[in-house]
């Protein structure tokens, strides 16, 4: 795969994670639950975590909530859990900072949204306040501006003076430059009050994909600020994830992005870990992380009359899936095994090639055996009924000899 250029940005630290430079692309999410309900919200932060996510927000919306973070990343701590909290603020978040310090304290970062922390105000105290607290607890700052909640004096006085202009620009281009306006402005006034430029990350969220992609290449053209990326109200399901995916790519494989979020609307009672999940597939689907070996599997077609091969896919990604919390403490490098589960000859054998394992099915009117490719050759060719199983224990072996002993040497080459 083509190597990516990433952008040069600063390396903010967040918490005991780093976002930017030639740090990987960082995976984070954001809770649904009441951070004021500290049991429910650990749970989900644990669960978010152990999906991968690497950075977790949870909104500090009032009092309540405010003084339930410190406890939250504290009972986090006590199940070995030390994934940085990062707190969302709007509206208040100049006087909860204030009045909860162990709150301000406990988060590794604090998301400041520009459009609504000084409304109704003429000076910018507000948000004076916040970043005063941030460079006072040494925690960077997301000025995150978002299309919903852009600042309305400064997009109004832009549009007014669009209009004063002989051909006056379209209201989307305004709007654009008014969300780039807003964030940039922005950071600038924080390092005036005392933030450096590596505590800063900008991000401007919109929810139409062509908007995301132009925003975001024209603030990463004009500032080095590390960007975190993610479509705003992505959307459920399946129309969140291809939305999300589409935005994303294009500004990740040109290098822009150094943390994402898939913002997807889970269904009631869904498992707000997909969010997680997906943005992990974004990256690996791109090349650009690993995190769990890929499956390549065949879509099928009239040449397979059984699901037997959907099966088969279904079956190893499960186990693949439940075999990673060991794999990838034991066996470093797995997240980068590739499988192939194929339906018949016209393409199993070639895709069964190019993976480290592959199998091929056999179709309709195919001699009812399934050849096992490792690494390119044909090993051995497996019938009869027990052909999941035998295949899992070709794939559980060959994780433990190649990972396991790379692993080994690598050990032994820190000795
Ligand atoms: S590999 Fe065979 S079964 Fe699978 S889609 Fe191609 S032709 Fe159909």
């Amino acid at each position: 795969m083509p190597a990516i250029s990433r952008r040069k940005t600063p390396s903010v630290l967040v918490g005991n994670v780093r976002v930017g430079s030639n740090a990987p692309v960082v995976v984070q999410s954001m809770t649904n639950t009441d951070t004021a309900d500290v049991a429910s919200t650990v749970q989900q932060v644990a669960a978010l975590h152990r999906a991968g996510s690497e950075l977790v927000r949870v909104t500090v919306n009032n009092d309540e909530a405010a003084k339930a973070v410190p406890y939250i990343v504290e009972a986090l701590a006590k199940q070995d859990i030390h994934v940085p909290i990062i707190g969302d603020f709007h509206y208040n978040g100049h006087l909860l900072l204030e009045k909860y310090p162990d709150c301000a304290r406990a988060l590794a970062k604090y998301r400041i949204n520009p459009g609504n922390c000084s409304i109704g105000r003429k000076d910018d105290d507000n948000f004076r306040t916040m970043i005063e607290c941030a460079v006072e607890n040494r925690k960077p700052v997301r000025i995150g501006v978002n299309w919903g909640s852009l600042d309305q004096a400064l997009l109004t006085r832009m549009m007014d003076e669009n209009a004063k202009l002989a051909e006056p620009r379209d209201a989307r281009d305004v709007t654009m430059e008014a969300m780039i306006a807003s964030a940039l402005d922005s950071a600038a006034a924080a390092e005036r009050y005392g933030l450096r430029h590596d505590q800063i990350i900008l991000s401007a969220k919109v929810s139409g994909v062509h908007d995301l992609i132009d925003v975001y290449r024209m603030l990463a053209a004009r500032c080095d600020y590390a960007l975190h990326l993610g479509l705003t109200e992505a959307g459920m399901g399946m129309k969140g994830i291809v939305a999300s995916t589409a935005g994303l790519t294009p500004l990740l494989l040109a290098g822009i992005g150094d943390t994402i979020r898939v913002s997807l609307t889970p269904k009631p009672n869904g498992d707000r870990t997909e969010e997680v999940l997906t943005a992990q597939q974004i990256l690996q689907s791109l090349g650009i992380r690993s995190f769990t070996p890929q499956v390549t599997a065949c879509p099928g077609c009239g040449r397979t009359t059984s699901t037997f091969f959907q099966e088969l896919a279904q079956q190893i990604q499960s186990h693949v899936r439940e075999s990673m919390p060991i794999w990838r403490e034991k066996y470093p490098g797995v997240e980068e095994l590739k499988l192939a589960v194929m339906g018949c000859v016209v393409n199993g054998p070639g895709e069964s090639k190019h993976a480290n394992i592959g199998i091929s099915l056999p179709g309709t009117f195919e001699e009812p055996v399934a050849p096992v490719y490792v690494d390119g050759r044909l090993l051995l060719t497996l019938r009869g009924d027990h052909i999941v199983r035998e295949f899992t224990k070709i794939l559980d072996e060959y994780v433990q000899t190649r990972y396991g002993a790379a692993r080994s040497a690598e050990l032994a080459g820190t000795r």
